[in-house]
């Protein structure tokens, strides 16, 4: 499908539209968010849909999330050209493409090689040569590398894994959802400080769970 570049500026001005119009207000998050493109990273029948502010299902029964809560989760990690990040759950690549934007270096782990291998694939097609995807189980983190300015964890977890917050730097900051896999979900950004953790609370958010061990398939 061939479109004329006319059709594609006004998709992209709606995209951004309908991210703002959600609060997601930052200049260099909606600058990440534009300067890549969703749809590489969504194949097969729901491809149309890339544009739309929507989660979509992608291979190995996950999903990729909304625009919207992506360039919110984006937003609260406040992230700086000198970060190094940690991501949990590549899943389809597109948050760790986005990251990839905002911060100096990129780790992003999930449990499914399958996953892991099509996102090192889009990430060399669009030359985001900083970012490293990982195939294993990253409630424990990534001790090799550790610690992390930021830490984003894209699936939920009952707690956040103590392994996490262990590996993230002081003045860091980590969001992640929390809550059972069925039942309500918040988004909640952590600061690690001098006197300890604080905690704030953001908007309701449904994810996948955070598993334990590798995928079925590796
Ligand atoms: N951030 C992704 C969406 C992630 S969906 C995107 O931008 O498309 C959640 C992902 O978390 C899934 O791919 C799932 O396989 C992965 N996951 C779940 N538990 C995990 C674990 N313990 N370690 C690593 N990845 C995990």
């Amino acid at each position: 499908m061939n479109e004329d570049a006319d059709s594609i500026a006004e998709r992209k001005m709606q995209f951004l539209y309908a991210l703002r119009s959600k609060g997601v207000t930052d200049a260099r998050v909606l600058g990440a968010m534009e300067a890549v493109d969703r749809g590489p990273f969504i194949k097969g029948l729901f491809s149309e849909r890339a544009y739309e502010d929507m989660p979509l299902p992608i291979a190995c029964g996950q999903t990729i999330s909304q625009p919207s809560v992506v360039g919110m989760m984006t937003q609260a990690l406040e992230v700086s050209p000198r970060d190094k990040v940690l991501e949990i759950g590549t899943g389809s690549g597109y948050q760790a493409a986005i990251l990839s934007k905002l911060a100096r270096r990129v780790y992003t782990i999930d449990r499914h090689r399958r996953l892991v291998h099509e996102a090192r694939a889009i990430f060399a097609d669009m030359d985001l040569v900083n970012i490293t995807a990982i195939t294993a189980d990253g409630s424990f983190g990534l001790a090799e590398q550790a610690p992390f300015d930021r830490i984003i964890v894209t699936a939920a977890a009952e707690d956040p894994p103590g392994p996490l917050l262990a590996q993230l730097k002081e003045g860091g900051i980590m969001v992640l959802p929390v809550g059972q896999s069925d039942a309500v979900q918040h988004l909640i950004r952590v600061r690690k400080t001098a006197d300890g953790l604080e905690y704030d609370e953001m908007r309701s958010v449904r994810f996948v769970p955070l598993l334990e061990g590798l995928g079925k398939d590796g």
